[in-house]
């Protein structure tokens, strides 16, 4: 989040709503705290208006929610948390009382996909003409219907569907909410009914109000799914690794690097999902290069390879296949050091263990085995 330091800008602020039960999610719990991937709704959302030029974000919840969404502003510098009203009007009116400045945004935190383009486009036109408004054309054609069921069909050209972020001059949003009497369903009705000329800007059709469960489902526009797999044989006087953890045990495996065939099968897994050669072709096992090297040291080096390409890790998933030792106690260490060395969260990866019920080279206790899956997606922001 970027403060202005030019005593000319004008200092601009965000309220961002979050007092809604939103029922209709199907959720026992305020749906701005589901998690989408790695990250609440509302974590998701705030990401976006901390790219922009916006100096302080007053979110508003309801008293139910207020300490736990304060555990997640928490983290956040110049983001503050109120309890707002009955009704949404109310809330936005508790957002604005409690920070003023020169241009505010007004923003739903049930819209994760507004992007910080959407809100400068806000932002700019509320600086030229006083208000920025979120729309998109209509796509469907809408009816009129009177009380008698008869329809009449509005010209769908002039229509667009409002979004948020409402962008205004705060003095006059704070005009408009004092003289306010009635019903309004989103802030610019609430100005035009003032007196004022409310002015659009392009929004998206991504920006929409996560309602229902399905609006929780996120299909990448880009996904690339990868698999790999490995073996390894078992022997004295090797120390036993997998996913960069050394497990107490009485047999290591063998390899020309440190044999973690957790990681090696990750690494392939990431590197097929990517396009690229496997690690067979990347770190040879004739090259003294590589003899006893840390494999987590060849995965930072694939992750590399991953991102220059464009990508980001979406999820990893692998099962070790091992008759012993007992995996279950390390699985949770396993999955904290692949996430470090990856740069992921924990919730990113997971890691499962199974044996092969005492048959063939793996269930005589003479191997161990990996597969692993994952999804690579497109990284947009440019960011890990
Ligand atoms: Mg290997």
């Amino acid at each position: 989040m970027k403060s202005s330091t030019d005593a000319c800008s004008p200092v601009i602020c965000a309220v961002i709503v979050c007092a809604g039960k939103g029922e209709r999610s199907g959720l026992p719990y305020n749906k701005v705290l589901h998690h989408i991937g790695h990250k609440t709704v509302l974590e998701m959302t705030l990401d976006a208006f901390r790219q922009t030029k916006i100096g302080h974000i007053t979110v508003v919840t309801s008293e139910a929610d207020f300490s736990a969404i304060r555990d997640i502003t928490a983290a956040y510098d110049d983001i503050s948390v109120v309890i707002g009203g009955a009704t949404r009007s109310l809330s936005v009116q508790a957002g604005l009382n409690a920070h003023a400045c020169d241009i505010v945004l007004i923003h739903d935190g049930a819209r994760p996909y507004v992007t910080p383009d959407i809100i400068d486009r806000a932002i700019d036109s509320a600086i030229l003409y006083g208000s920025g408004i979120a729309a998109v054309p209509a796509v469907d054609t809408v009816k009129r219907v009177q009380p008698d069921g008869v329809a009449h069909s509005l010209p769908r050209a002039q229509l667009y569907n409002a979004q948020t972020p409402q962008a205004f001059r705060y003095a006059e949003i704070m005009d408009a909410y004092t003289g306010a009497n009635g019903t309004f369903t989103d802030d610019a009705e609430v100005y035009e009914n003032a007196g004022y000329s409310p002015r659009l800007v392009d929004g998206s059709y991504d920006n929409i109000k996560v309602t229902t469960p399905n609006d929780f489902i996120v299909i990448p526009k880009s996904c690339r799914i990868g698999v790999g797999f490995d073996v390894h044989r078992l022997t004295e006087s090797r120390k036993l690794i997998l996913g960069g953890v050394t497990i107490d045990y009485e047999l290591g495996l063998l390899g020309h690097s440190d044999a973690d065939v957790l990681t090696h099968a990750i690494m392939d897994a990431l590197l097929s999902a990517a396009n690229l050669p496997d690690i067979g072709v990347l770190f040879p096992d004739n090259d003294d290069k590589y003899l006893g090297i840390s494999s987590i040291t060849l995965l930072k080096e694939v992750l590399r390879h991953v991102e220059s390409g464009g990508l980001k890790i979406g999820n990893i998933s692998a099962v070790i296949i091992a008759q012993k030792p007992k995996l279950a106690p390390v699985i949770m260490d396993i999955r904290s050091s692949l996430a470090c060395a990856l740069g992921i969260d924990v919730t990113q990866i997971n890691i499962s263990a199974t044996t092969t019920e005492k048959l063939g080279i793996i269930g005589e206790g003479n191997a161990i085995a990996a597969s692993a899956s994952c999804i690579l997606t497109e990284n947009t922001n440019g960011q890990h």
